[in-house]
C-alpha cells in the first residue's frame, strides 16, 4: 500500500494521461499481464520529457509500448512506468507534390494498418508487405517488422528517437544495423517519427498482392483468438520455427489456458484464462524439445516485460 501511495504522489508531477495500477492485459493482444504501477500516455514531446525526468529522478524502471502485439507481460505486472505515445505521435503526412519517389513522414504512435491503407489509397507503394501486421509504426520500426523476405527497415530513410537525457537523435537508415526482427535501436530510446521511402504505384497491381497476403494470414493464423504473433524467430532463413514445432507434434499442446495453435505452430493462443506463467511453460517445453531433437536454441521474437 505504501508503494501505491508513493505512486499516487508521483501522479501529479507526471505529464500526460496517467493511470495507476493499470492491468497490462488491457494493452496486450495476448490479453495477459498484471498491473503496471504507472501507465502514461504521452501526447507530446513535452509530456515525454517531463514524465521521463520524474521517472528517472525517482529511480523507477520504465519501458515503452505500442499496441502490445508482440509482448508477454508477467502475471505480477511491472513495478515501474509503462510509457506509450499519444496524439502528437499519431499523425502522418504524404508529400504535397507528386514525385516518382517520395518521403512519407509518420509518428511512432501511428497504427501501422492505417498507414498501409492510406499509402495504398494515396497511390503509393512500398508498404504492401506490412498489410495485416498489427501494432504501431514505432513498434514495427523497433522490431524491424515484416515478412521473411521484406521488412520495414528497407524503406526507412530516417528515424528520430527520444533519448533518456531528453535529447532528440536522428538516425539515417545506414546508421542502424537492421537485421531479421531487430533494428538495433538502443534500449531506452523511443521512436518518435520516421521517414519512409514510398514510390508511386499502380493500385491495380498492389491491391491483389495485399489481398493475397491478407487471405494467407486468415488461412494460417489464429486471428480470432488472443495471441502475440510469432513466438520464436526462425533459427535460419531456410528453417521455420513453426515447421520444427509442428514436426514435433506440439500443435494443440496446452498448459492451463494457453495452447499452441492448431493453425500455426509458432503461435500460442490464450483460450480465455491463460496466464503469463502458462505461456512461459509452453515456451520452455518447445525450446527444450526443439533443442533435444534438432539442436537449435530457439530465440523468442516476442518481448518480455516484468520478468527478472
Ligand atoms: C496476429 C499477429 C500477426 C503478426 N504478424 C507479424 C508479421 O507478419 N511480422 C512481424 O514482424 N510481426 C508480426 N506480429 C508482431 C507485432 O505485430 C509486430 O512486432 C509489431 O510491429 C509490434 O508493434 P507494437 O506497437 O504492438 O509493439 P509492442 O508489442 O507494444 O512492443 C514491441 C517492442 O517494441 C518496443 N516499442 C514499441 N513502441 C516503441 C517505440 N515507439 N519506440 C521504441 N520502442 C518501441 C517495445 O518496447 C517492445 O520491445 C504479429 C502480431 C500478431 C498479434
Amino acid at each position: 500500500m505504501a508503494v501505491f501511495d508513493a505512486y499516487c504522489e508521483l501522479e501529479g508531477a507526471l505529464a500526460g494521461t496517467v493511470l495507476l495500477d493499470e492491468p497490462m492485459a488491457r494493452h496486450t493482444s495476448f490479453h495477459i499481464g498484471g498491473p503496471a504501477a504507472l501507465f502514461i500516455e504521452c501526447a507530446s514531446i513535452a509530456d515525454l520529457s517531463r514524465s521521463l525526468t520524474v521517472i528517472l529522478e525517482h529511480g523507477l524502471s520504465w519501458t515503452v509500448v505500442g499496441k502490445g502485439t508482440n509482448l508477454l507481460v508477467a502475471d505480477a505486472g511491472f513495478n515501474g512506468a509503462v510509457l506509450t505515445l499519444g496524439a502528437e505521435f499519431k499523425r502522418f503526412n504524404f508529400p504535397e507534390e507528386e514525385h516518382e519517389e517520395s518521403l512519407l513522414v509518420a509518428g511512432g504512435g501511428v497504427i501501422l494498418s492505417n498507414l498501409v491503407q492510406s499509402t495504398f489509397k494515396s497511390g503509393y507503394s512500398g508498404l504492401e508487405f506490412a498489410v495485416g501486421i498489427p501494432g504501431t509504426l514505432g513498434g514495427a520500426v523497433y522490431m524491424n517488422a515484416g515478412s521473411a523476405q521484406e521488412w520495414i527497415g528497407a524503406i526507412v530513410e530516417s528515424v528520430t528517437v527520444f533519448q533518456q537525457n531528453g535529447g532528440l537523435k536522428r538516425y539515417e537508415r545506414d546508421d542502424l544495423p537492421w537485421r531479421y526482427r531487430c533494428s538495433g535501436i538502443p534500449l531506452g530510446e523511443i521512436v518518435l517519427e520516421c521517414e519512409l521511402r514510398v514510390k508511386q504505384g499502380n493500385p491495380g497491381s498492389i491491391r491483389p498482392k495485399m489481398e493475397a497476403s491478407l487471405k494467407r494470414r486468415r488461412r494460417n493464423q489464429p486471428l480470432s483468438q488472443p495471441n502475440a504473433g510469432s513466438i520464436f524467430k526462425n533459427p535460419r532463413d531456410d528453417v521455420s520455427a513453426g515447421g520444427l514445432i509442428d514436426k514435433l507434434g506440439l500443435k494443440g499442446f496446452q498448459v492451463g489456458g494457453a495452447r499452441v495453435s492448431e493453425m500455426h505452430a509458432n503461435f500460442i493462443v490464450n483460450k480465455g484464462s491463460a496466464t503469463a506463467a502458462d505461456v512461459l511453460a509452453i515456451i520452455k517445453k518447445i525450446r527444450e524439445r526443439v533443442e533435444e531433437e534438432y539442436g537449435y536454441e530457439l530465440q523468442p521474437e516476442i518481448r518480455f516485460i516484468g520478468f527478472s
